[in-house]
């Protein structure tokens, strides 16, 4: 088993962890349909990015369809 040599003090155990902390994200509401979403980056309910659709989605599968 690794033992350190060192021991880590409080103080510097504490300045480490001070780059530690989670920020939270930034959501921007889509111009089309209004839902949350991360900025400069495809809508991901609609599709849209910069005001035009640049991925088709589709509002209902079927998996139970035969594909032939
Ligand atoms: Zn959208």
């Amino acid at each position: 088993m690794a033992v350190q040599q060192n021991k880590v003090t409080r103080s510097r155990r504490n300045k480490r962890r001070s780059h530690d902390a989670l920020v939270a994200g930034n959501p921007n509401e889509c111009t089309n349909c209004g839902e949350l979403k991360r900025p400069h980056h495809v809508c991901p309910s609609c599709g849209h990015y910069a005001d035009r659709e640049v991925v088709a989605t589709v509002d209902d599968v079927d998996l139970d369809e035969d594909a032939a």
